[in-house]
């Protein structure tokens, strides 16, 4: 990893560009540009085949100044120290402009989870809380799923954290399987609030949804429901998705100009988010390299995989009829990509604003799983709405009074409440 391609690089230097711009005192500079706590451990686990193997398993802890850390854990090959650190960052702005009362925090495990048996997974899983159990807690620090993890996993979790506690402590992780103490609608949630923040651009730009295009890079949990919804909710058309196929280790889209079928290509994505080509090609879907869909000509485009995909080498072929970027993954967009968009007339939802649904459904899903009382999806969705419309708002409201661009006034608004917590707190 270079230091241009670094998300931690990335996340402390859109950090400063705010700090600077808001003449953020120094003390405040100093805590928030580096994690309060790090933790790194081993994860000793017996294969299948009996020996031992070593893996590595990371949790970082942002800030807690607004309430206990909170973010997911993420299960890939190419985690490190740093893309751990930046994602726990920016769950401290997530939390923090949609107003719930969290702060941030990541793990990550380095390993392929597609490589794992099911027995093998969750003993890694066990083992990564026995790891770091002593620093959980609902009022601590609250895990989740992400990249990799499932809520399967989740629930193995919470199991091993309440064996360790003595008692069930279902809210010490959130994303679990319904049934398991998990919330309805939790699973649908990130693609949800992706769809809310961009109803609320499009009546801003006063752009009525119907029959608008969009194109989507990824199949997993957040373009699943991205899709889904964008169809349902707006009456919109997915033209393209695009999708990381496990087996040829390269990404190809999956088009279909007159609207993709999410519930068919969920049908035939395995549990990695991998398509099967033989039969979207037999369901008419055109497949081309991976990074076709960046240049459709679309009305909005939805990065919804990984970190660091929107590079000044490929920011060009963004199609002049592309009027919205939703970041429903964390990280899409390069300092450098995100210096040329600022040029274009492309309106911008930041990831920490426009995916925080999913957090947003975690922290209803902890209360709940508090309470051990549980809310029916409707309930869930029309709060997930409604919190997601006001973040989305309380952001807009701050780039048009201070003219600021969208990703630089939602950092305005999450250091602004964080700072705020660490005064009240007298931290500073
Ligand atoms: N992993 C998700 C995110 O990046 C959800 C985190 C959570 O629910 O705690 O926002």
């Amino acid at each position: 990893m270079t230091r241009e391609n670094n998300p931690f690089t990335l996340a402390q230097t859109q950090f400063d560009q705010v700090a600077e711009q808001m003449h953020l005192d120094e003390a405040v500079r100093s805590i928030l540009r580096w994690p309060l706590r790090e933790f790194r451990f081993q994860l000793p686990v017996r294969m299948d085949d009996g020996t031992i193997k070593i893996f590595f398993g990371f949790r970082v802890q942002h800030n807690d100044a607004r309430g206990p850390a909170k973010g997911g854990i993420r299960f890939a090959a190419n985690e490190t120290l740093d893309t751990v650190r930046a994602l726990a960052t920016w769950m401290t702005w997530k939390c923090a402009v949609a107003d719930i009362p969290l702060g941030g925090a990541k793990g990550g495990v380095v390993v392929d989870p597609a490589t794992l048996s099911i027995g093998e997974k969750e003993r890694l899983c066990r083992e990564w809380i026995d790891a770091a159990w002593k620093n959980l807690g609902p009022r601590n620090d609250v895990p989740a799923p992400d990249v990799g993890s499932t809520a399967q996993m989740m629930g193995w979790m919470m199991d091993e954290y309440s064996k360790l506690q003595g008692e069930y402590v279902p809210g010490v992780i959130t994303g679990k399987p319904i049934g398991g103490g998990g919330s309805e609608g939790r699973t649908a949630a990130t693609g949800f609030g992706v769809i809310v923040t961009i109803r609320e651009a499009l009546k801003h730009l006063g752009i009525s949804p119907t029959g608008k295009t969009a194109a989507m890079q990824g199949f997993g949990n957040v373009a699943q429901y991205a899709a889904l919804t964008f169809i349902e909710m707006l009456g919109g058309r997915v033209i393209s998705v695009s999708c990381w196929d496990r087996e040829d280790k390269v990404a190809y889209t999956y088009t279909r100009e007159d609207g993709i079928d999410p519930r068919f290509l969920q049908s035939i994505t395995d549990q990695y988010g991998t398509i099967d080509q033989e039969q979207a090609r037999a369901n008419g879907y055109q497949i081309e390299n991976g990074e076709a869909w960046l240049g459709k000509d679309v009305d909005i485009l939805v990065p919804a995989a990984i970190e660091g995909v929107i590079t000044d080498y490929n920011v060009a072929q963004i199609s002049p009829q592309v009027k919205i970027l939703a970041e429903g993954a964390n990280g899409p967009t390069t300092l450098e990509a995100d210096e040329l968009l600022k040029q274009r007339d492309i309106f911008v939802i930041p990831d920490f604003l426009c995916n925080a649904g999913g957090v947003t459904c975690s922290y209803f899903e902890q209360v709940q799983s508090d309470m051990n009382y549980y809310w029916e999806e409707e309930e869930v969705l029309t709060k997930l709405d409604q919190k997601m419309r006001n973040a989305f708002r309380a952001v807009l409201t701050m780039a048009m009074d201070r003219g600021l661009y969208m990703r630089d006034a939602a950092y305005w608004v999450a250091i602004a409440r964080v700072e705020r917590a660490m005064r009240l707190r007298g931290w500073i």
